[in-house]
């Protein structure tokens, strides 16, 4: 259904007339529309001249100060496309986001009930996936990650505005979730306490990360902070990793979180509230193109102990995601959308969460080979004739080795 936002045209440098709009792509935090306008520039005749752009507006609830936010994201577009300009690049309209600028010279549309509206050029022949299709795009997804946050690397001062305090604050989420389990207002703590103890069992996961930063190990970064696949516009021809949007929650971080989040998201198909428990698995080759993508970009800037930091931020990541879950279902499903009745309380332990994570976690620490207890620095740059080497231990000392040179990587027997 077509919404009228001509009002919001017409307040843009848009030299054309606004057409329709439709709500657009599968995001479930702004709302995200695509809309169409006849162009009036000289030589676009009726009906051929029509160009798209996508308007936006930003979710107040989960951003505070969208004033910030659109500072972060003009800064960090403008600082991309400087560097794709430098390099001569010949299709930098489809790399990076493009703002448009509004009638007053500002990037941003403030309506008349204090919501932030922006728009971007639509980019045209590509498209975005909910779920990883083939091998290729895993690896593109992850190269397109791993190139953002090269292209931010030397992003100059002041730091980012912190568009969500605390994002991956995992000791913080901890102690909130302690404090869920104390309050239990829903008297439903009884019933998940096998969870609840595991959820303690890995509690010394949650400040490994920060703690290497305190401690100087880890620098801060620009980070993406919301790593999905369907983050990532992958051209229709070509197949490549274009352009990386969503950048609400771009400010500094650890590359170790964005790293983590994208193998959490992309390299399982359980979806999160999945009752095929057996899907909660890493798919080994998602997991190694995304690694071998993303470190094709990365490895050239990240430091020994930032690589070494990768698996436990998928860990982590993973951990944050329990934590909020079973927060949430402690707190009477409040934020997220249970699709099934939960059955927490009921048969074993790993089937009674809404939320294969909770069996991913478990994984995690046991099972499954990548995760493996003993395995946070089993990742690592070798030289290598070809470029650079990247290996992922094995339980059973086996390697799994990403030949970052020339993009291929194999699977060592009995791992896959
Ligand atoms: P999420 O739920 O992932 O946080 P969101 O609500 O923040 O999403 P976006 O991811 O920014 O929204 O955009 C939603 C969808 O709109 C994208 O998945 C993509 O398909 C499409 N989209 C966004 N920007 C553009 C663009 N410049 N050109 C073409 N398509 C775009
Ligand atoms: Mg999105």
């Amino acid at each position: 259904m077509s919404k009228d936002l001509s009002w919001l045209g017409e307040r843009l440098e848009i030299d054309g007339e606004f057409v329709s709009a439709v709500a657009y792509g599968s995001g479930h935090i702004n709302e995200t529309f695509a809309a169409t306008y006849e162009m009036r520039g000289a030589g676009s005749e009726a009906g051929s001249g029509r160009r798209r752009f996508i308007h936006q507006r930003i979710n107040a609830d989960v951003f505070k100060d969208p004033a910030a936010l659109m500072d972060n994201l003009a800064r960090v577009t403008r600082h991309i496309r400087g560097k794709l300009e430098a390099q001569g690049d010949e299709d930098v309209e489809r790399r990076v986001l493009t703002l448009i600028a509004s009638r007053d010279g500002s990037d941003r549309v403030i309506d008349e009930s204090g919501g932030y509206w922006r728009t971007f050029a639509f980019i045209e022949g590509a498209a975005t996936f909910d779920v990883v299709g083939t091998i290729d795009q895993a690896r593109e997804v992850g190269r397109a990650f791993g190139e953002f946050q090269r292209q931010l690397i030397d992003l100059g001062p002041p730091p980012l505005a912190f568009t969500i305090p605390g994002f991956h604050n995992t000791p913080e989420r901890l102690r909130a979730f302690r404090g869920t389990v104390e309050r239990d207002v829903c008297d439903r703590a009884a019933a998940v306490r096998d969870e609840i103890d595991r959820v303690e069992h890995y509690a010394d996961l949650a400040d490994r990360l920060l703690g290497l930063q305190r401690g100087g190990e880890i620098p801060l970064r620009v980070v993406h902070n919301d790593t999905k696949i369907n983050n990532v516009l992958i051209d229709d021809e070509t197949g490549e990793g274009l352009c990386v949007i969503d950048l609400d929650t771009v400010m500094p971080g650890l590359v170790a979180d964005d790293f983590g989040d994208l193998v959490r998201t992309t390299s399982c198909f359980a979806r999160e509230d999945d009752r095929d428990l057996s899907k909660a698995v890493v798919e080994l080759p998602i997991f190694e193109a995304l690694a071998t993508g993303y470190l094709s970009r990365a490895a050239s800037f990240l430091s020994r102990a930032e690589i070494d930091s990768l698996i436990l931020g998928s860990k982590l990541m993973t951990y944050e995601m329990v934590l909020r879950f079973l927060g949430d279902h402690l707190a009477g499903d409040t934020y997220f959308r249970i699709h099934h009745a939960a059955e927490f309380g009921q048969d074993g332990i790993t089937r009674r969460i809404d939320h294969p994570a909770f069996v991913f976690l478990d994984l995690a620490g046991k099972n499954f080979p990548v995760f493996g207890e003993g395995l946070e620095g089993a990742l690592m740059i070798v030289p290598h004739q070809a470029g650079v080497t990247h290996h992922v231990g094995a339980k059973d000392g086996g390697q799994l080795a990403l030949d970052v040179g020339c993009c291929h990587g194999r699977i060592p027997h009995g791992m896959a």
